[in-house]
């Protein structure tokens, strides 16, 4: 079965925030003090998330990626991975993680089912790092990109670009690309005002003063546009939710921590799949739910009117 959404996009791909929970608290993402945390009882249990996954996969969702606040902190998270990958209908299985914890799980990861993991790293600088995340380490998260390349999880670096805070790097991340790095630049959305983005275009021609960057195709490219620089083994993708939105593409749905089935990260709608699961209905009812929340996705985001969703991303699922 397909499923096509009312401007007749097919929908195929649900992410799914795991916990609104988080280790670090980034510049752009979390005021210094964190969020309130949902309650526990607000939040889907595994056997939830597993229920609304076969049901999604029974109408033709086939690609899933978990992602938070921090995926990784949430507990026994490999036991979840290992129960969505068995879902009948499920092609593809991947995480976002700012990487932190990866080193103890990768390995237990890949085992389990995941595919691939997307990490982000905004900075190559320690003391950086600690600015822009208020708490992290950068050996953390280099050791877990190792252990992601050891493990199979084809690693692929996330990196959003702010002015004046780390510009200044985006040379250092290309080059990495030679040795094997594949690198995906965000433009920043203007949630906070911690800094100004930086257009993905200024950055290419950036780039380009390394060598040439041709552009070439990736199965799965999702929302990015993908170069290699000539010699390189890797990859530099640019998202560009700022400069230019690419929601005619768009293919995928969300569920938060707490239930809601959202249509775009950047709208306040959503249907209350917990509620609706908790008082008992059934699983037909559950699918019609999710038709409708399909139904309603709405043609494009209005960012650049201004208007954002209420929810911090860490709350809705970046
Ligand atoms: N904690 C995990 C992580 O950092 O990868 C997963 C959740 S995080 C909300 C998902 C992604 O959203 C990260 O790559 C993060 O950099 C990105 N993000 C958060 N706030 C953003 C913003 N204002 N503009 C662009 N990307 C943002
Ligand atoms: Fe946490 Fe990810 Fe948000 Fe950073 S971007 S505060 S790691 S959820």
């Amino acid at each position: 079965m397909k499923l096509f959404d009312s401007f007749g996009r097919h929908i195929y791909y649900l992410r799914i925030s795991v916990t609104d929970r988080c280790n670090l608290r980034c510049i752009y993402c979390m005021p210094p003090e964190g969020v309130p945390w949902i309650p526990h009882d607000e939040i889907l249990s595994y056997e939830e998330i597993s229920t609304i996954v076969q049901l999604a996969a029974e109408l033709g969702f086939t690609k899933i990626r978990l992602t938070g606040g921090e995926p990784l902190v949430r507990k026994d998270i490999v036991e979840l991975v290992s129960m969505l990958w068995q879902t009948r209908g499920i092609e593809e299985l991947s995480l976002t993680t700012n990487g932190t914890l990866l080193k103890e799980h990768a390995f237990e990861l890949r085992k389990a089912g995941l595919k691939r993991v997307n990490i982000s790293l905004d900075t190559l600088r320690t003391e950086r790092y600690r600015y822009v995340t208020r708490l992290g380490s950068l050996q953390d998260v280099l050791d877990g990109i190792e252990a992601a390349r050891s493990a199979g999880l084809s690693p692929r670096i996330n990196t959003v670009v702010m002015r004046g805070i780390n510009d200044d790097e985006v040379l250092d991340f290309a080059r990495l690309t030679y040795q094997g790095w594949n690198v995906r630049f965000i433009e920043l959305m203007p949630f906070t005002k911690v800094a100004e983005f930086v257009p993905a275009e200024g950055l290419r021609q950036q780039i380009e003063s390394l060598g040439s960057l041709e552009p070439c195709s990736i199965s799965d490219s999702g929302p990015a546009e993908y170069y290699r620089l000539s010699g390189a083994r890797g990859t530099i993708g640019f998202i560009t939710p700022v400069s230019k939105p690419v929601c005619s593409c768009c293919n995928r749905m969300r569920l938060t921590s707490d239930g809601q089935f959202r249509s775009c990260l950047l709208s306040d709608a959503g249907i209350d799949l917990k509620s609706a699961m908790r008082n008992n209905a059934s699983p037909q009812e559950i699918k019609q739910l999710i038709l409708e929340a399909v139904a309603s996705k709405p043609e494009k985001h209005h960012l650049l009117e201004g208007v954002y969703p209420k929810r911090k991303m860490s709350q809705i699922g970046g």
